[in-house]
């Protein structure tokens, strides 16, 4: 836990609120109701988002993802490594730089499924869904059923919905990509998100 500051919008009151900056297995739920992320002004009541540096790490399956709270770090993996008092070079290790990546992120890792190939599908779900909804603006991984189904919020102008699909295509895109993942290491904390899958796209279709 950590002591933080802020200064409420409507009122101006100095507001200070203990915050989780090291998130584990154990805490995924309170992450995941965003609990820390909303500050409560004690003076006049208002309710404000709230975001601060923070790190997911589960030493079992051996991930950890950096949310950098909407600041820039030059060496996020000094400053993950910082929170968690640990080194993470044998890790695989992520940087999210929204609380809606961040989310996303520790519940993609959690139930097994590759990242990568993972925005790699939601590029092709986004595509197909923003064919009927021009509005749509995100979409978001939920979760995965026991029946292997993917199921995702959609975010749109139009207002927020969900979806279920198959998982088949998913698993065809993780085969492909373990292949590749084969040959590459990792160094450091990757952003893997939706820029990531369509520079992916272009250079894998000889467009830069
Ligand atoms: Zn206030």
């Amino acid at each position: 836990m950590e002591l933080v500051q802020s200064v409420c919008t409507k009122c101006g009151h100095q507001i200070r609120k203990e915050v989780v900056n090291v998130y584990t297995p154990a805490l995924r739920s309170s992450l995941q109701n965003m609990e820390y992320f909303r500050i409560t002004c004690s003076e006049c009541g208002h309710i404000m988002k709230f975001y601060y540096p923070c790190v997911y790490i589960n030493e079992e399956k051996q991930f950890v993802v950096f949310f950098s709270g909407g600041r820039f770090f030059e060496e996020p993996e000094l400053e993950a490594e910082r929170l968690i008092k640990m080194k993470t070079e044998n890790m695989v290790a992520r940087l999210c730089t929204t609380l809606e990546e961040f989310i996303e992120k520790v519940e993609i890792m959690e139930s097994d499924l590759d990242d990568r190939s993972m925005e790699l599908f939601k590029l092709s779900l986004f595509a197909r869904i923003h064919l009927q909804d021009p509005g749509l603006q995100y979409v978001y991984f939920y979760r995965s059923t026991h029946s292997d189904q993917l199921e995702f919020t959609l975010i749109s102008d139009s207002g927020n919905s969900g979806v279920a699909v198959s998982g088949d295509l998913f698993h065809e895109i993780e085969e492909i990509m373990e292949k590749e993942a084969a040959n590459e290491v990792e160094e450091g904390f990757l952003v893997i998100d939706r820029e990531w899958a369509g520079q992916k796209i272009r250079s894998e279709t000889g467009e830069q």
